[in-house]
């Protein structure tokens, strides 16, 4: 049986820039680049960058305006044009819905697999709410169930078990550090680079 190709792909330094890098140069605060690349974990790094937030008084509207300025990467849009074309495809993201809203509407909307913040009623971002633990290796791990093929694309640390529990994994212009933990995955700098690698590993229409 041809099993059907679903791809499941990284959002942030895969389709839109580092939102919080963007925060952190928007609004002077530099502590805020840290990002996934630098603090693999996740909940550490999310509790203090809230942290930090409180401390500056930035509300979610400050960073809604900030994320509202920002654009896809260059290409982004060809790129997922290119591959709905030619698979199903799902973003896999640890960002936040009230994050992600203004770049998904630059982006036609696709699927996105992510979680939410919790406000006050001042606006304040006081928590925030993983779906499930793990969720982007969840997430391929319960679509492989359901008898489609898993190709996948990412960054960063939190997308490496995405990566391997997919039927095939594909680093995009990871930093250094990632290239030299995970030699497992193809690295790409390009998007015809990740085509190129996606129409093999999925046997995907040319
Ligand atoms: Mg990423």
């Amino acid at each position: 049986m041809i099993r059907p190709v679903i791809a499941c792909l990284d959002l942030e330094g895969v389709l839109i820039p580092e939102i919080w890098i963007n925060v952190a140069e928007r609004t002077g605060i530099t502590e805020l680049r840290r990002t996934t690349r630098d603090e693999p974990d996740y909940d550490k790094l999310m509790k203090w960058r809230l942290g930090i937030l409180d401390q500056h008084k930035l509300k979610l509207a400050d960073i809604q305006a900030v994320i509202g300025t920002m654009k896809p990467l260059d290409g982004a849009g060809e790129f997922l044009g290119w591959l709905r074309e030619r698979c199903q495809v799902i973003v896999l993201s640890d960002t936040f819905y009230q994050f992600a809203l203004p770049l998904m509407r630059q982006l036609g909307y696709p699927t996105l697999f992510c979680n939410n913040l919790e406000m006050d009623g001042s606006g304040k971002i006081v928590n925030y709410h993983m779906r499930q633990p793990d969720q982007k290796r969840q997430s391929v791990k319960a679509l492989k169930t359901l008898n489609f093929t898993i190709i996948s694309a990412g960054d960063s640390y939190n997308d490496t078990p995405m990566l391997a529990e997919a039927d095939a994994g594909v680093l995009f212009c990871p930093p250094d550090n990632i290239i030299k933990e995970f030699p497992q995955f193809p690295v790409t700098k390009t998007y015809d680079e990740l085509k190129a690698q996606f129409t093999r590993a999925g046997n995907l229409p040319t």
